[in-house]
Order: C-alpha cells, then sequence, then structure tokens
C-alpha cells in the first residue's frame, strides 16, 4: 500500500470550538497537520472573511493541546508578521496571491531567510510563468523550504470542476522544481465533495507527495467552501477507498 503525505482541516477556522473539535476528529482518523485559513480571500465583499488573527490561538491550541502541525494562510506582509510570531509550523500563498508579482515580491521580502516551510498555491490564472516566478521569488529571498500545492485553474470551461486541474501544466512545473514537494488540492479543484474521488485517484497516479484537503466537522454549516468539505469520518472513508497510508 502507498503512503503519502495529507494536510486536512477546515476551509476556514470560524469558531474555537469547530476548530478544535475538527482537528481532534481528524487526529483520531490519523492525520497529522491541520490546516485553516484566518483571512479569507473573498471574491465578494459582505461574505465571511475569516477570523483574522484571534484564529492563530486557536491554532496554537491544536499545536500545543493535540500535538498536530498547524499552517494557515498568508497573503500580506501584515500577516506573515503575526503568524512568524506565533509559533505557527508552516503558512501557504494562496492563489489570489501567486498571480500578483508584485504581491509575491513583498511576501517574499517579509519571508526574507525564514525557515518553515512555504506551501505556494498555483496562480488562479493557468500562467505557469506565473507559478515559477512566485517560487523563484521565495528562493531569491533565501526561503529554504518551498512546496508546491495544485489547486487547479480558473479556466471558461472547468466543468463538471470548480476548477480546470489542466494536469500537463502541473507535469510541466514538477518537472521544473523535481525536487520540490508537491501536493494536490482536490477540494478546490472539484468544488464539490462528490467529485473528489476521481481527482485523488488521477494525483496519486501521478506521484503527488500528498494531498491537501478541506474538512469540517460540520460540512454544511460550513460559512466558505461548505459543497467541498468532507466531515472526517468521510475523509478517512475516502483514504481507504484510495487505499493509501497517510503519514
Ligand atoms: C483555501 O485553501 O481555502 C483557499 C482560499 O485556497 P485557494 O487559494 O486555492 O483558492
Ligand atoms: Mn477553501
Amino acid at each position: 500500500m502507498k503512503t503519502i503525505g495529507l494536510v486536512a482541516g477546515p476551509c476556514s477556522a470560524e469558531s474555537r470550538e469547530q476548530v478544535l473539535r475538527t482537528a481532534r476528529e481528524l487526529k483520531e482518523i490519523g492525520v497529522s497537520t491541520l490546516r485553516a485559513g484566518l483571512w479569507k480571500p473573498r471574491s465578494r465583499c459582505g461574505t465571511f472573511e475569516g477570523v483574522g488573527e484571534k484564529g492563530l490561538d486557536w491554532l496554537c491550541e491544536v499545536q500545543q493541546e493535540l500535538g498536530l502541525r498547524v499552517m494557515t494562510e498568508v497573503a500580506l506582509p501584515s500577516h506573515v508578521e503575526k503568524l512568524l510570531e506565533s509559533g505557527i509550523d508552516m503558512l501557504w500563498i494562496g492563489a489570489r496571491t501567486t498571480v500578483n508579482p508584485f504581491m509575491m515580491r513583498e511576501l517574499a521580502e517579509s519571508l526574507r531567510g525564514c525557515n518553515i516551510p512555504v506551501w505556494v498555491k498555483n496562480p488562479v490564472s493557468p500562467d505557469i510563468e506565473l507559478w515559477i516566478g512566485a517560487i523563484e521569488r521565495l528562493h531569491l529571498a533565501g526561503v529554504k523550504d518551498v512546496r508546491i500545492i495544485h489547486r487547479g485553474f480558473c479556466t471558461m470551461d472547468s466543468a463538471p470542476y470548480r476548477n480546470a486541474p489542466l494536469w500537463e501544466l502541473t507535469d510541466r512545473l514538477h518537472t521544473h522544481f523535481p525536487n520540490l514537494p508537491f501536493y494536490c488540492d482536490p477540494s478546490h479543484i472539484a468544488g464539490k465533495r462528490e467529485l473528489l474521488m476521481p481527482i485523488c485517484e488521477k494525483a496519486i497516479s501521478l506521484h503527488v507527495d500528498g494531498l491537501f484537503i478541506e474538512s469540517h466537522c460540520c460540512p454544511q454549516e460550513a460559512l466558505s467552501d461548505a459543497a467541498q468539505q468532507l466531515t472526517p469520518q468521510a475523509l478517512a472513508e475516502l483514504l481507504n477507498t484510495l487505499n493509501v497510508l497517510i503519514e
């Protein structure tokens, strides 16, 4: 049986109870790294934009009480500053940030010499140069541990998915950076939990190092990305069907 990496957790941290309950249930199924967004880049105003800084305390509680590694998204140097002060284990840069070279330059500067893992999602647009450029800017700033997340691309025709996987682009990126850990985020590709399975299967057949999946204790009540999140129990069933062990 194949062993792959797994990062799982809610799209957004919504309350202390939701974060701790989800983390506890994920720990029970063998997950060792929790993701949860605190600063949420939402397309429309008036939607839930995250709990912000106060959620750092909840993530630290998960880290200290449950012994899980924790990670969140940063989009501004001020997020980086707060995150580095808090002792969170890792961070990721989202698709709406990777797309902008000015933002990447500022973020890379704020991460200069940083020695925690920095995960880079592909840009929203299907432009591999932007993705490569984002990674190069981090390398130039002396960030040693850069990892990659494929979350699909915004295209005119992504049906049935929310974001088109465009596997050939990821293949090219992988070839460009053969030594960087490469994960697939089937949740943001699928957009619907019912569609996760074939994407996970394809990613595993392409030898990704791991999966990055959204999981929430009560997906139907989630304040963002409700349709694509899985309960920890459903995630365990998915992994079982995929016939993989997780680390
Ligand atoms: C997320 O991971 O919840 C997120 C906002 O991701 P992306 O940047 O892939 O849209
Ligand atoms: Mn999400």
